[in-house]
């Protein structure tokens, strides 16, 4: 499918849930956010159908994420049976799991069994203590035995998702480039964004750019081209470092993973967006920063065909903003989304 804007959308970003067992400081507040009932969140039935009909109109890419996924009761199962749809749906088409990691340990082997390759680990800090500061749980080693499981059970990649955020973790930037030395892991760091408690959280901004300044202290950046660069990252079997995201990326002297940088804020990421959002209770967003949705539950509920559901997805595509407008001014004047990352799916 193509957008307004010449944009070829093919990646879906399914949430699952909006529950979760950590409370970010960036992402949700210390009690938590009124949870929508569970008769609104769409049924595992109901998930695969819509993604089986988006594979059907183009889509590729699929990431399962939330809140947090493996919170959610048989989801384990349901990605290794989504992995399978998808599969039979057609070639090419992969499908991707981001969590926060301290669930994932347990479901590591099962799921790389039923043939999930890629992950994405949210991890912002290697020490305990800030973790435990940050998320307000002390989970820190069951987030660090995810990572662990992951490469024992050769995901490939396996990323870590690193928020920046200056005075809290900008002293560990240099550690998390030292770790993809050592480890085939794909550190990504990302800014800051004003949403959901991100939006109270501007002196803690820190820019891409300033970011990969810390970084060359440990080495030179060695651009990675974005096709698939493999004599440039040998453990990556056959896939691009940079994967279906907006990542800039790069390699440190020697280093086995890479590094990246998602720099939402400071340049605009939106000419290479390629992709939708279903949120847990059934809404397609066509941009992370706009509360513009299109609701697919209601019709779905209601005995829609496939063809009706199709235009749903359409309607979302053709909508689908040039460019976000998740600015701090536009931030500070309320212009930003609404709706958290732990309801959209970040
Ligand atoms: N719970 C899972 C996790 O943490 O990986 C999946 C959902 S979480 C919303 C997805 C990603 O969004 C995480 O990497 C998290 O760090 C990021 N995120 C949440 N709020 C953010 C914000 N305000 N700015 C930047 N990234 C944010
Ligand atoms: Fe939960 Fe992920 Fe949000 Fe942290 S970022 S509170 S782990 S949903």
């Amino acid at each position: 499918m193509e957008d307004g804007f010449g944009r070829k959308i093919d990646y879906l970003r399914i949430s699952i849930t909006d529950r979760c067992n950590l409370r970010c400081a960036y992402c949700m507040p210390a009690d938590g956010v009124p949870l929508r009932p569970h008769a609104e969140i769409l049924r595992y039935e109901e998930l695969e159908r819509l993604a089986g009909l988006a594979a059907g109109l183009g889509f590729r890419h699929f990431r399962i994420t939330g809140g947090e996924p493996l919170a959610r009761r048989g989801s384990a199962e349901f990605v290794a049976r989504l992995g399978d749809r998808l599969r039979r749906a057609g070639p090419g088409s992969d499908l991707s799991l981001t969590t926060n990691g301290t669930l994932f340990g347990p479901v590591a082997s099962g799921l790389r069994r039923a043939g999930l390759r890629r992950v994405n680990i949210s991890l912002d800090t290697l020490d305990r203590a800030k973790f435990h500061h940050l998320t307000r749980r002390d989970l820190w080693p069951a987030a660090w035995e995810g990572v662990e499981a992951a490469l024992r059970e050769g995901y490939d990649p396996v990323k870590l998702n690193f928020v920046l955020m200056r005075g809290v973790n900008d002293d560990e930037i240099a550690a998390f480039g030292r770790l993809t030395q050592d480890l085939p892991l794909h550190v990504r760091f990302i800014e800051l964004m004003p949403l959901g408690e991100g939006c109270a959280m501007g002196g803690e901004f820190m820019s891409a750019d300033e970011a990969a300044a810390l970084l060359s202290a440990v080495g030179p950046l060695e651009p990675l081209e974005e096709a698939g660069d493999v004599a440039l990252a040998p453990s990556i079997s056959g896939h691009a470092p940079r994967g279906a995201g907006p990542a800039d990326c790069y390699r440190l002297p020697g280093a086995r993973g890479t590094v990246g940088f998602i720099a939402a804020l400071s340049h605009a990421f939106c000419g290479g967006c390629n992709r939708l959002r279903l949120t847990a209770d059934g809404k397609l967003h066509p941009c992370l920063a706009s509360d513009l949705e299109f609701d697919l539950r209601g019709p779905l509920r209601a005995g829609a065909g496939d063809e009706e559901l199709a235009a749903v997805f359409r309607a979302a595509v053709a909508a689908k903003p040039a460019q976000h407008g998740m600015g701090r001014e536009a931030a500070a004047a309320g212009l930003t989304a609404k709706r958290r990352m732990s309801r959209i799916g970040g």
